[in-house]
């Protein structure tokens, strides 16, 4: 029987533990704030942001939301930043991305304190992770960690195949993995002969970006297969870059779209926000 990865329950396991974390925080005067900056009105935007802020108030964390215009200066941007920044109040601050075209991302993730770093994107929380320091991490790749960990399916000595390599995903995915003494293949556009590099995986994160690209034929029997990918089909209904129904006859384990990995995205994301305080 292929085992059906469960992430919206595991991501309720884990609000709840953090919910009771937060409440005896609170008990010794410790309160937790997260500032939540948005530019612009871009609907799938807005919908994570809402899941953000009510995520904080089931743990228990309060948000303060700051709405910029699209037309905003990027300086606007910064300034608030460091504002925030400088504010002992606010122990997290997440700028939803993307950030309309006249602005540089990068920028501006380099401007928050590696402090309050709570998407962990900051090159010092990416420099820390790959150090093996205490720091932020990368809340998707963190979550599949817990996906796993949670599911009794152990890490340590197994071949990982990551396909895709972005900043927010692949590569920090590796790092994580690494930490967990698996042994790591990061594949990408460029990588040859990609399901020879697949059916090596004994755990297969698809991070790629292509809606159901990754079916039967590039995984090994047995293989545990965790899908990031967000996607609609042609009913308009949520889809990954597995191909489910193929995939899961084979696998041993599987994540499904919806219901996987996007609930531990906003999980650790709480984690963080906690880990600011403890
Ligand atoms: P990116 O588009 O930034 O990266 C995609 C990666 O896949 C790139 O490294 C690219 O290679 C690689 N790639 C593209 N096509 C191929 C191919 N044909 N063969 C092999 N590799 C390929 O995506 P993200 O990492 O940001 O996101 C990946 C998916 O995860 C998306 O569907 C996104 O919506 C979803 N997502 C879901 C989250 C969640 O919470 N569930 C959070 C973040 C993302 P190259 O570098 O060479 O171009």
């Amino acid at each position: 029987m292929t085992q059906i990865i469960d992430g919206k329950k595991i991501s309720q396991d884990i609000k709840d533990e953090l919910k009771a974390e937060v409440a005896e925080l609170k008990k010794t005067g410790r309160e937790i704030c997260l500032a939540v900056v948005q530019v612009g009105k871009d609907p799938a935007s807005c919908v994570y942001v809402n899941n953000k802020k009510k995520a904080c108030a089931y743990v228990g964390i309060r948000s303060e939301a700051y709405e910029l215009p699209e037309t905003a200066a990027e300086e606007e941007l910064l300034v608030l930043v460091e504002q925030l920044n400088k504010d002992s109040a606010v122990n997290g601050i997440l700028v939803q991305l993307p950030l309309p075209a006249h602005m540089d991302a990068d920028k501006v993730i380099r401007t928050i304190s590696p402090d309050k770093d709570v998407d962990g994107f900051h090159p010092v929380s990416v420099g820390r992770l790959w150090l093996g320091e205490k720091g932020f991490l990368s809340c998707t790749p963190a979550g599949i960690i817990e996906l796993l960990k949670r599911s009794g399916i152990s890490i340590a000595g197994k071949r990982c195949v990551i396909v895709g390599r972005s900043n927010i995903v692949g590569k920090p995915m590796a790092a994580l993995l690494l930490r967990e003494n698996a042994t790591v293949t990061i594949a990408h556009s460029h990588t040859r002969d990609l399901k020879e590099v697949t059916k090596c995986a004994d755990i297969l994160i698809a991070a790629v970006g292509r809606r159901q690209m990754i079916d039967d034929s590039y995984i090994k029997d047995g293989a545990v297969v965790i899908d990031v990918g967000m996607h609609r089909n042609d009913q308009n209904k949520l889809c990954g870059d597995v191909d489910f129904d193929k995939v899961k006859e084979k696998a041993s384990a599987i994540t499904p779209v919806p219901g996987g990995v996007g609930p531990m995205t906003i999980a650790m994301l709480m984690n963080n926000c906690v880990e600011t305080a403890r």
